[in-house]
């Protein structure tokens, strides 16, 4: 299970922060509830692009002794299954569907120039899919602007907002990802069958 390392700060900081297991260790289990801290379990690497970064990250993990599963703190800049970051993501789908730019010129204002304009037709699909749930969530927060559709209500409420706090709120308090989790997940990111985990896209 992925919860949200509770360090917040830039990739950078996130390396100097990651090295000491008792800074962040959750003191009880989130998936049995058993009122124990966890013992630090290593780490596993995934892949992230930020604005300033394109590379590994170690993404520290916890074992729970009573249930027996693993727990893995993701830095709040990341998103669970996406290889890109928050970030990075929120410059894009503001360029293109707030600001009208082409799929080429949202690339560039999210410092992807060259970008495959398929990656960029993925995330639009998949937060238009999000955008009235969004918009219902993120009212817990902020009073809904006047928009014309969803897509630029989220968007406007998302900026308001500010993406990572928002990601924090949705995917901390309430399971929620912020484009969508994979198909092969159910809608908290638990995973409901054994299938092989692809790489993040
Ligand atoms: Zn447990």
């Amino acid at each position: 299970m992925q919860i949200l390392h509770p360090f917040m700060g830039s990739v950078q900081q996130y390396f100097k922060e990651i090295a000491d297991p008792d800074r962040c260790r959750p003191d009880h289990c989130p998936q049995c509830e058993a009122d124990r801290p966890l013992t630090a379990h290593g780490f596993y690497s995934r892949t992230l692009v930020d604005t300033k970064f394109d590379g590994s990250i170690p993404v520290r993990r916890y074992l729970c002794h009573c249930c027996k599963r693993t727990i893995s703190l993701l830095p709040e800049f990341a998103l669970p299954y996406l290889r890109f970051s928050v970030t990075v993501i929120a410059l894009f789908l503001i360029a293109r569907l707030l600001g009208g730019s082409t799929l080429g010129a949202a690339a560039i204002a999210a410092m992807l120039p060259g970008m495959p304009y398929q990656r960029g037709q993925f995330w639009v699909r998949r937060f238009r899919s999000q955008a009235e749930r969004l918009c219902a969530t993120l009212a817990a927060l902020i009073a809904p602007p006047s928009a014309p559709h969803f897509v630029s209500r989220a968007l406007l409420m998302l900026q308001s907002i500010g993406w990572i706090a928002a990601h924090r709120f949705l995917f901390a308090d309430l399971r929620f990802h912020l484009l969508g989790w994979p198909a092969f997940l159910t809608p908290d990111g638990r995973i409901t069958a054994l299938r092989p985990l692809t790489p993040p896209v």
